[in-house]
C-alpha cells in the first residue's frame, strides 16, 4: 500500500486548489490527485463558454451569499477568510491577471480557460503534486490501527493517508460511495439549465435577447429578473438558468412540467403604467396599427407582434379601435404571460448539481465530517451550488482553501 499526507480525489478545480494551497504550507508533503477520467479540468475547460468565468465581483460575503440557491449561508466564514479578491489576488501572484465585465464577471485577461488551466497544472508540477489520470476512487475503507483512510482505485491498488480530500463534484457514482461509507448525502438533482416550452412564441423569435424580464414559477416563491434568450425549444439566458436554479427541487419534482410566467416589462412597477402606456397610444398613434407601432423600446419589434398575436390583436387592428377588453389582455400578456415548462433543455448539459454531501454532517470552519475525522470536502460535492456569473468556482477556491488550511494544521499544527 502506498501512503500519502494527502490525497485529494478528483481532479477539478476544488481538488487542485486543495492540494496546491497544502503543498503551499507543507512543502514536502506527499500529495496526490486521483482523476477517474482521462484529463483533469475538463469543466474549467469548457466553462465560461470557454473564457472561465473563474468568480464575481462581489466582495461582501453577506450579499456573496445571496447568490447561492442552496448553501449560501455556509460559505459565509470561507468567504470571509477567502472570498472573491483573495481568489483574484492568488491568481495575479500567480502570473494570471483577470478583469471583471460589466456584469461584475472576473475572466482571465487572455478570455481563455485554457491560460486558468495552466496556473493549476504548473503549480502542481512545481510543487511536486502527483496527478494520476484513470485513476478512479472505487472504495473507501478507514483503518484505525494506523488512522489512515484506504482508497481502492481502479486498478486495485489501495493507497493510505490521514487526510482524503473528496472534490468530485456532482459525480453520482462518487455520491453513492460516499454514502455507503456513511457521509450523508442531501439527492443530486441538476440546476442551472435551459428551458424548453410548450409554445416559445411566434416562430421566428429564436435568437431575440431582452435585456430585462422577470421570470417566475407560479405557486412557488422562484422568480428571477434579468437577461432572456428566445431559443428555438423555449427560454434560455440567464433569467431562466437562474430561475432554473431557485426552483431546481420544485422542477424536479414536477417532472420538468411547470406553469412559467413572464413579466416582460418588470421594469414598470406599477402594473397601472403599462395600461397607462397603452391608452396614451391608443390616442397618440389613433389611425396607425397596433401590431406595427410599439410603445415599449425595451421590447424587440418582432417579439412585440408576437405578443399582440398570443392577446389575439388582429395584424390590422388600429389603436383606435382597441377595446378595452382587448387592452386588458395586451396589458396582461406583457405584465403576466403564461407558458408551461416541458423539459429540461437538453441540448445544453446541466451546468451544475443541486445537492451532495449534507453541511449538517460537516464543521463548516473546515469543511471535515464530524464523523469522520481527517475526511474534507470541497467543490460542488457540496450542498451547495450558486446562480451563472462566477459563483460556483469561486465555492471551489474558497472551500477548498479553508478545507486545505485545516488540514495542513491538522497534518503539521503550524498556524498558516
Ligand atoms: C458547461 C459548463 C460551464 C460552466 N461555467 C462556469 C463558469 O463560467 N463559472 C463558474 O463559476 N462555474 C461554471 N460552471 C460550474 C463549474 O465548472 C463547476 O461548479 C466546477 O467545475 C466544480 O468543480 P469541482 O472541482 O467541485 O468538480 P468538477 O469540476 O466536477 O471536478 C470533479 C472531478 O472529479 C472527478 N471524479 C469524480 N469522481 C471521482 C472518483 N471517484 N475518483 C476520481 N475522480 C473522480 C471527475 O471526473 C472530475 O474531473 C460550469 C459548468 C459547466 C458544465
Amino acid at each position: 500500500m502506498k501512503t500519502f499526507d494527502l490525497i485529494v480525489v478528483g481532479g477539478g478545480p476544488a481538488g487542485f486548489f486543495g492540494a496546491l494551497r497544502f503543498a503551499e504550507l507543507v512543502p514536502d508533503a506527499a500529495i496526490v490527485i486521483l482523476e477517474k477520467s482521462d484529463r483533469v479540468l475538463q469543466k474549467v475547460l469548457i466553462s465560461g463558454g470557454g473564457r472561465c468565468n473563474l468568480s464575481h465581483n462581489c466582495h461582501d460575503p453577506r450579499q456573496l451569499v445571496q447568490y447561492y440557491p442552496r448553501g449560501g449561508k455556509a460559505l459565509l466564514n470561507a468567504f470571509h477568510t477567502f472570498g472573491p479578491l483573495h481568489t483574484i489576488a492568488w491568481f495575479h501572484a500567480h502570473g494570471l491577471r483577470c478583469y471583471a465585465d460589466a456584469s461584475g464577471c472576473y475572466f482571465p485577461v487572455s478570455d481563455d480557460a485554457r491560460s486558468v488551466i495552466e496556473v493549476l497544472e504548473n503549480g502542481a508540477q512545481a510543487a511536486g503534486i502527483r496527478v494520476w489520470t484513470q485513476a478512479g476512487a472505487e472504495a473507501l475503507a478507514y483503518d484505525p490501527a494506523v488512522q489512515h483512510y484506504l482508497v481502492t482505485i481502479s486498478n486495485g491498488d489501495q493507497l493510505g493517508a490521514r487526510h482524503v480530500l473528496f472534490a468530485t463534484g456532482g459525480n453520482r457514482l462518487t455520491l453513492k460511495l460516499l454514502t455507503d461509507f456513511g457521509v450523508p448525502i442531501i439527492a443530486p438533482v441538476p440546476s442551472l439549465f435551459a428551458f424548453q416550452v410548450d409554445d416559445p412564441g411566434c416562430a421566428g423569435l429564436a435568437g431575440i435577447t431582452v435585456d430585462d424580464v422577470r421570470l417566475s414559477l407560479p405557486g412557488t416563491s422562484a422568480e428571477q429578473r434579468g437577461t432572456l434568450l428566445i431559443t428555438h425549444r423555449g427560454f434560455s439566458g440567464p433569467a431562466a438558468i437562474n430561475l432554473s436554479a431557485w426552483g431546481a427541487r420544485v422542477l424536479k419534482q414536477t417532472g420538468y412540467h411547470h406553469p412559467l410566467q413572464v413579466d416582460w416589462l418588470p421594469e414598470q412597477d406599477n402594473p397601472d403604467t403599462t395600461r397607462t402606456i397603452l391608452n396614451t397610444t391608443r390616442q397618440e398613434a389613433a389611425a396607425k396599427t397596433i401590431h406595427a407601432n410599439n410603445p415599449f423600446p425595451a421590447l424587440p419589434s418582432r417579439l412585440w407582434r408576437c405578443l399582440c398575436e398570443r392577446a389575439a390583436i388582429p395584424a390590422e387592428l388600429r389603436w383606435a379601435d382597441l377595446s378595452k377588453a382587448r387592452l386588458q389582455a395586451l396589458a396582461s400578456v406583457l405584465r403576466q404571460d403564461a407558458y408551461r415548462i416541458t423539459g429540461r433543455d437538453a441540448h445544453r448539459a446541466e451546468y451544475v448539481t443541486c445537492g451532495g454531501v449534507d453541511l449538517k454532517s460537516l464543521d463548516l470552519r473546515t469543511f471535515q465530517s464530524k464523523s469522520h475525522p481527517g475526511l474534507f470536502f470541497a467543490g460542488e460535492v457540496l450542498d451547495v451550488d450558486g446562480l451563472t456569473g462566477g459563483y460556483n468556482l469561486q465555492n471551489c477556491w474558497s472551500t477548498a482553501w479553508v478545507a486545505a488550511t485545516a488540514m495542513a494544521q491538522a497534518a503539521t499544527k503550524i498556524t498558516a
